[in-house]
């Protein structure tokens, strides 16, 4: 008698992991349902993720409004979706992790001390997320710190990125448009894994989600492209599990503007309620013929 050994492939798993900052427009209608139909033609498993760390911005009615847009269109995703600021916890282990490394540091800097310094400097060198910051908090003595944190001051968490890089070594990443892509978080410079006010950043929550939640391939669209290199580097640091990536075109509107979520012209809703149906959604963003 033979015996067959059964191997079960692991269960791909494809997200939408939108901010409630403001009202989807037709950008998010195409990001989710190219993720929605690239999960269906996988056979994979598609899940929604709300990302709320930025309290400044975020607000729950946008949250109740994606949920509304998203069942419109037909998506349908498991209950419960993980809500980001419910999890704070797994963010403060995750620094906590990078600090044992002595990988980050407080940083006290103003927006307008950080500007001072680069126009007193002359040089004013950008990475993709603008100006680089000069490393004014890098070089703050123990006592320095420890004198600052005493007297109250806020600070937010910089990764040491000239001591990080080293660490983890030469890194690549997977895009399934552009092939494979060598990382080069260093363009970027010292960038905040931690702000003052919410005491965890874009970066390093969507690094810890994407790991704790198996997401096999991350969809996004272009304008996230660079920061795939930092998410590389904290899955190397944090020695998390590598995705694929797939960045997709953004969409623009009539005039060639990209769609950002101060056109409510666009919004899902507003189209809604002149009468488009989630097909004439789709034909707009050019995927009527997908899933
Ligand atoms: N939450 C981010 C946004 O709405 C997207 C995160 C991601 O897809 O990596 O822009």
């Amino acid at each position: 008698m033979t015996t067959h050994s059964i191997t079960t492939l692991p269960q791909q798993i494809f997200r939408f992991a939108p901010s409630p900052s403001g009202y989807l427009h037709l950008g998010h209608a195409y990001s989710a349902l190219y993720s929605w139909t690239q999960a269906q033609k996988n056979d994979a498993q598609f899940i929604l993720r709300i990302e709320d760390i930025d309290t400044t911005r975020c607000r729950k009615e946008f949250a109740e409004a994606i949920y509304e847009d998203l069942s419109w269109l037909g998506l349908k995703w498991p209950d419960l979706p993980r809500v980001q600021s419910e999890h704070m916890d797994d963010y403060q282990q995750a620094l906590t992790k990078l600090k044992d490394h002595n990988l980050l540091y407080p940083c006290f800097c103003t927006r307008k001390e950080i500007q001072n310094e680069v126009q007193q400097s002359g040089r004013a060198p950008h990475g993709p997320d603008g100006l680089i910051y000069p490393g004014t908090c890098r070089n703050l003595s123990l006592s320095q710190r420890e004198r600052r944190i005493a007297q109250g001051d806020g600070y937010a968490l910089r990764l040491n990125m000239a001591r990080a890089c080293p660490l983890a070594g030469e890194l690549y990443w997977l895009d399934q448009r552009k092939g494979k892509i060598k990382a080069t978080p260093e363009i970027f410079g010292d960038i905040v894994l931690a702000r003052k006010d919410i005491h965890t950043s874009y970066h390093l929550s969507v690094t810890v989600d994407d790991a704790l939640q198996n997401i096999s391939c991350i969809t996004r669209g272009t304008d996230l492209f660079e920061a795939t290199h930092i998410h590389r580097l904290l899955q190397a640091l944090l020695k998390l599990p590598v995705p694929t990536w797939h960045h997709h075109d953004l969409i623009h509107d009539d005039k060639g503007n990209r769609l950002a979520k101060r056109h409510n012209a666009l919004a899902i809703r507003e189209l809604r309620e002149q009468g488009k149906n989630p097909d004439d959604i789709k034909k707009m963003v050019g995927l009527a013929n997908e899933g």
